[in-house]
């Protein structure tokens, strides 16, 4: 008996089920054709995600860089802090999706 990824939510299953027990697709239905065309939608979500949680770093980044140079924040307060904090967080998760979604373009 193999473990496999269930198609429809990559869940570990056995390759000898015939439904899903996490999301109850059933197994034995399904053909190549269908087993493509859910490769595809799931290749596009994942895409899509991808690309929000990227425009979120881009928001928390500009957000933070904004507000402390065009607030003229002081050093030291919690805003500053604040401020600092999401930028450079905003940035490390911009760069760490953009790395991944470049990887992900590239896999076929
Ligand atoms: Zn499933």
């Amino acid at each position: 008996m193999a473990v496999i990824n269930c198609p429809g939510c990559k869940k570990k299953i056995s390759d000898k089920a015939k439904q899903c027990s996490h999301c109850n697709m059933i197994l034995a239905d399904l053909d190549a054709e269908k087993m493509a065309s859910l490769n595809r939608i799931n290749r596009i979500n994942q895409g899509q995600k991808l690309m929000n949680y990227s425009f979120v770093a881009m928001l928390l980044f500009c957000g933070g860089f904004l507000f402390m140079f065009w607030d003229n924040v002081e050093q030291g307060t919690w805003q500053h802090t604040t401020a600092m904090a999401c930028s450079a967080l905003g940035f490390i998760m911009y760069i760490v999706i953009r790395i991944r979604l470049l990887f992900f373009k590239r896999q076929k």
